[in-house]
């Protein structure tokens, strides 16, 4: 019953009629999905038919079971975590992907996809203004891709703990500890789980907008020395997930260079695309990353206009790498590889196989070009601005921390009182959440309305009875926020003023509600 290459050719034109349609209709879709967990299984038989069934069924099916069960991340109106790229360049490379499905582990695997990969990463390292230094093309340093950002982080943290244990003979593993951020992102705890090893989250807040400083990291390292642990791998971000903050690289260098055996990972999964415009590279501190991280990682299937998944990991030293994760049984030897001449990618990623991602970098680069690419990202923080703007002039809304490039952290607040604002601006209390209860029962406003509680109904209300748009929640120390995350292709500047008064239209309601 299986396709042949003709049903293959018919089934296919299909498929891309059927998704062009869906890219017609998508916006007149709710954004999430509006099912009951377990929905599927009513729907789908649970085991698998006994004898095929018709391409034209299955189709079908997709279109009934499947479509209904998505939250479309492609949606103009998708705001919540960072939306994810979906170009039809990169729809069409991982079609021309799939269809040459092959694990690319060697060199001689296809010489194709390790050619494209070493160009595409150095392209990309042109494109962000990193140092030659991390570039395939120079002696030291490369780039490769990995599946996501927490990948790249692990895959940072191996290579950093096995330079550091060759360095320090007879230290304990469970004396290493990995240093990073309460902001940093769960990639920190779970690479700690993951290698058995201790994590210290260093404590930041608004009062450094939710950066590290130089002086908070060099105290942590005293610290954790003190108590006998080794500190061998920090992870600094620039763009944090709930707030987009950015750690301070130019403090944090200082301290770096007192501990040169310290590998410096630095997290820019979301905002590192952004470092293809030039005008954002002071801000986004491109030239102390240039000059002290050890290994740096951004995401392209993010903001970044390439799709799930693609995200880059450079490191400066490529030997690091492959000392720590090459394992070369004599099956997978290869004359090129003994000879040292290729790039073999299984002794820089996790698994032994890799998908061919280069190729839909390589696609959607020369498709946009460095000034499309550029263009994009300008559109977004632009759109971004307009809607600081709208908050700042809103009764109800106020920032929460200060924008990030194209991500706003707001929430609600009892209107415009000057009892209000101190309320907003006063330095968050503790991680224990709701405490802005204490502050605002000093500033005079009844418990019930605190900006906490305000904000969750606004929430609740957005989540309950908004299908038109999605935003996503945080906690920053305590302070219940809303964030906008804004970046899709499809959005235009209308869908972000109408985000704004969908959110502005319950912010009143809620105001209502409780009598404010
Ligand atoms: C999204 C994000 C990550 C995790 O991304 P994955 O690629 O899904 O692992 C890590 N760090 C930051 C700052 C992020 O925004």
């Amino acid at each position: 019953m299986s396709m042949d290459i003709e049903e293959f050719r018919k089934a296919g034109y299909a498929a891309i009629d059927q998704i062009c349609d869906y890219f017609y209709s998508l916006e007149e879709k709710p954004v999430v999905a509006q099912v009951e967990p377990g929905y599927l299984a009513k729907l789908i038989p649970q085991a698998p038919p006994q004898e095929g069934e018709k391409f034209e069924d299955i189709a079908a099916d997709y279109q009934r079971c499947i479509v209904p069960g998505l939250t479309h991340w492609s949606h103009p109106s998708f705001f919540a975590y960072f939306p994810t790229a979906c170009t039809f360049e990169g729809i069409i490379a991982d079609l021309y992907t799939s269809a040459v499905s092959n694990p690319g582990f060697n060199w001689i695997c296809s010489p194709a996809c390790t050619e494209l990969e070493v160009i595409v990463m150095d392209w990309a390292a042109q494109l962000f203004g990193l140092d030659a230094a991390f570039m395939n093309s120079g002696r030291a340093g490369g780039g490769c891709l990995q599946t996501t950002a927490s990948e790249s982080a692990l895959i940072a943290a191996v290579a950093a703990r096995n330079t550091f244990m060759d360095a320090h003979q007879g230290v304990r593993l469970e004396d290493l500890v990995i240093i990073c951020t309460t902001q940093t992102h769960s990639l920190a705890l779970k690479a700690g789980r993951v290698l058995g090893l201790a994590v210290r989250a260093i404590e930041v807040g608004p009062e450094d907008a939710y950066a590290l400083r130089g002086s908070q990291l060099r105290k942590a390292i005293a610290e954790e020395t003190g108590k006998g642990r080794r500190p061998f791998f920090i992870i600094a971000t620039i763009g944090t997930t709930s707030s987009g903050a950015v750690d301070n690289l130019s403090e944090i260098r200082e301290v770096v260079r007192e501990h040169p055996d310290i590998w410096l990972h630095v997290d820019a999964a979301w905002a590192g695309v952004a470092l293809s415009c030039p005008e954002l590279r002071a801000q986004l501190l491109l030239d102390e990353v240039n000059a002290v991280a050890y290994s740096f990682c951004t995401n392209f299937h993010k903001w970044g206009l390439v799709n799930f998944d693609c995200s880059t990991l450079w490191v400066r030293d490529r030997l690091a790498l492959t000392r720590a994760l090459d394992v070369t049984p004599e099956f997978l030897r290869t004359k090129e590889g003994d000879a040292g001449t290729v790039t073999d990618f299984r002794n820089w990623h996790l698994a032994l196989g890799r998908r061919f991602r280069s190729l839909k970098l390589w696609f959607v680069l020369r498709s946009f070009g460095v000034e499309g690419f550029r263009a994009h990202i300008r559109k977004g923080i632009a759109q971004n601005n307009v809607f600081v703007n709208l908050v700042e002039k809103s009764p109800y809304l106020r920032l929460a921390a200060p924008p990030s490039l194209a991500l706003t952290v707001f929430r609600m607040v009892p209107g415009w009182t000057e009892e209000a604002k101190s309320v907003v601006e006063e330095p968050s209390v503790s991680s224990a959440a709701d405490k802005a209860v204490t502050i605002a029962a000093s500033g005079g406003v009844a418990e019930s309305k605190t900006p906490n509680v305000l904000t969750r109904a606004l929430w609740e209300r957005l989540e309950r009875r908004r299908g038109d748009l999605y935003l996503t929640q945080t906690l920053l120390n305590g302070v219940f926020c809303l964030r906008i995350a804004i970046g899709a292709s499809r959005t235009q500047e209308e869908h972000v003023r109408r985000a704004f008064a969908i959110i502005e239209e319950e912010a009143t309601a809620v105001a209502k509600e409780l009598d404010i």
